[in-house]
């Protein structure tokens, strides 16, 4: 089957000799870099705009300060920094002061913990736990069958609300700690503020989820 929409991630390409890596380079017919070119040069606008540019560019610093040794060719370059890190870099490079975390309640100790680190380190902090609100899964349509617990009532998790409480702050930041699947998309949703993700909820890897993926060919082959 011809492929005619994008998809980068089949690419057949070495990654030195792409287009999308070098002038003259190569690529595929679906090649977004060919076939969405004039897309590509309306896109470029958008980083000029002021909301945009200044975190664009510090956005880019940061992956620059992820590396060691850069002095020492492309080859050799060596990761510096945990997530954590990088994110406590990322907050200073933008100035911001006052930060959201919207956390799940199966990770209250990290959140505390994170929550500890960034005030230690003068930022105001606001936090909202996954269960605020205390709303009963039945606003959702929800049952005891679909309670995790199996029980009469179920607080639902309110990514919304965590959102909103945020909101109401005027966070000028917000870092993501542990959220559900789809949970997160709705607080990506409702937020204000940018926002980035500390670590996501993968329950049976201890937040890893790349554990599965690395393990597709073995031990989660099921999933193919
Ligand atoms: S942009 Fe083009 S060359 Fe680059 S990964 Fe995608 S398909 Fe391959």
């Amino acid at each position: 089957m011809k492929e005619t929409m994008p998809n980068c991630a089949r690419c057949p390409i070495k990654p030195d000799e792409r287009i999308c890596k070098q002038e003259g380079g190569k690529h595929p017919g679906n090649c977004p870099t060919v076939i969405r070119a004039d897309l590509a040069a309306e896109v470029l606008k958008e980083y000029t705009r002021v909301e945009n540019a200044e975190f664009a560019k510090q956005a880019s610093l940061q992956e620059r300060d992820g590396y060691s040794n850069r002095d020492l060719g492309y080859a050799k370059v060596r990761p510096t920094k945990p997530r954590i890190e990088e994110i406590i870099d990322f907050i200073g490079k933008m100035g911001y002061r006052k930060i959201g975390m919207a956390f799940c309640m199966g990770l209250r100790k990290e959140a505390q913990a994170v929550e500890g680190l960034f005030s230690s380190r003068g930022l105001e902090m606001v936090s909202a736990i996954c269960k605020v609100g205390r709303a009963s899964k039945e606003h959702i349509g929800l049952t005891a069958a679909d309670h995790v617990g199996l029980c009469d009532f179920e607080t639902m998790c309110n990514p919304i609300l965590q959102a909103e409480v945020l909101n109401k702050e005027n966070t000028e930041f917000n870092v993501l700690l542990g959220l559900c699947v789809g949970h997160d998309s709705l607080f990506l949703k409702y937020a204000d503020a940018p926002c980035t993700v500390l670590a996501v909820k993968d329950r049976a890897t201890g937040h890893n989820p790349l554990a599965a993926i690395y393990t597709l060919d073995s031990y989660y082959r099921a999933l193919k």
